[in-house]
């Protein structure tokens, strides 16, 4: 037949996991039905990360892999984080289209042929668009919103705010992450920047499988700091122009003394006013500190190039 001596295309999932024993059958038991339908056109290849969980996730994976063999183990020596995850991932993944996703089917399978449909199109880059966010607390839907208002306007790439890691992207797009070598990985934001031509399909995110969210408020607010600091210099640079405007109301306010001073002599000294400027200039310096704190932290984790990641074993 001819379909069988047609070379058939091969799509990596790159898969994350951390401390998702419990969900690891049921998520592979849904895949399976997805890419069962599609096996007369795709062969995949399931990349999954076992992020140095301290449950029973890779004891699940490895039973996993005895009944799907195209799954790749990549084990963490420890815990990195999804976005060192993700990276592993990314250099291991053989496949012709690479789609991440999360391992708690927040990210239907389901979605996956609407992913590959629009890959044959001709696009370069499918994002899976949140069509709500009704799985997220009330603060993180606020947060994230805040979020991406301010990145739009402070950082030179656009990163769509319904869009997550669930995306497919062609092999050349994943050649082009690779070339990022930065250590501090924020995956959305070096997805952005790379550009190619992308669509959105709609998805509806699910409710968790099993357990719980591993991203807390101050794991959240971390992030966001990446986010901004790996896209954007702006909170530097705004120093030179805030003290610029300090020194110049300095300046007009000094003048509006010296010469009621002159007209109407010495005045009773202004405790008030001189606290308020004292403390007011306080904290904006020591805000400015903590901002260039903020990336002089960076450039010093950058300038270690440490490894993103220590694979303990790979089993293939
Ligand atoms: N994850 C990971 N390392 C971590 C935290 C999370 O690999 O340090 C994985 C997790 O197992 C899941 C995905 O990243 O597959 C998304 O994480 P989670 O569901 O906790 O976050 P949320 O869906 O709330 O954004
Ligand atoms: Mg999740």
């Amino acid at each position: 037949m001819a379909k069988d001596t047609m070379k058939l295309k091969t799509v990596s999932l790159i898969i994350p996991f951390f401390n998702e024993a419990l969900g690891v059958a049921p998520f592979f038991q849904r895949l399976t039905q997805t890419c069962d339908l599609l096996k007369t056109r795709y062969v995949f290849q399931m990349v999954c990360i076992n992020d140095g969980s301290s449950d029973e996730t890779l004891v699940e994976l490895v039973k996993a892999k005895e009944t799907l063999p195209n799954i790749v183990i990549l084990d963490f020596s420890r815990n990195f984080g999804k976005e060192a995850a993700l990276t592993a991932g990314l250099h291991h993944a053989t496949g012709d289209a690479i789609i991440p996703m999360d391992g708690d089917l927040q990210h239907p399978p389901e979605v996956l042929p609407l992913l590959l449909e629009k890959w044959e199109e001709g696009f370069e880059v499918v994002l899976a668009q949140r069509i709500s966010r009704h799985t997220d607390p009330q603060f993180q839907k606020i947060a994230a919103q805040l979020f991406y208002k301010l990145n739009q306007k402070i950082s030179q790439i656009h990163m769509p705010p319904d869009v997550g890691d669930f995306r497919l992207m062609d092999r050349r797009v994943v050649e082009a992450v690779k070339q990022l070598r930065e250590n501090n990985r924020f995956m959305k934001g070096i997805f952005a920047w790379v550009g190619f031509k992308s669509v959105k399909v709609p998805f509806e995110v699910e409710a968790r499988a099993a357990g719980t969210s591993s991203f807390n408020a101050w794991k959240l607010w971390n992030l966001a700091l990446d986010g901004i600091t790996s896209f954007s210099t702006v909170p530097l640079r705004v120093w030179t122009y805030l003290g610029g405007l300090v020194s110049l109301s300095a300046f007009v306010y000094a003048s509006y003394i010296f010469i009621r001073t002159l007209v109407f002599g010495v005045d009773t000294p202004g405790y008030a006013s001189l606290m308020i400027a004292i403390l007011f200039l306080g904290g904006v310096q020591l805000i400015g500190i903590g901002v260039l704190g903020e990336y002089l932290g960076r450039v010093y984790s950058e300038v270690k190039a440490r490894p993103t990641y220590i694979i303990r074993q790979v089993i293939e």
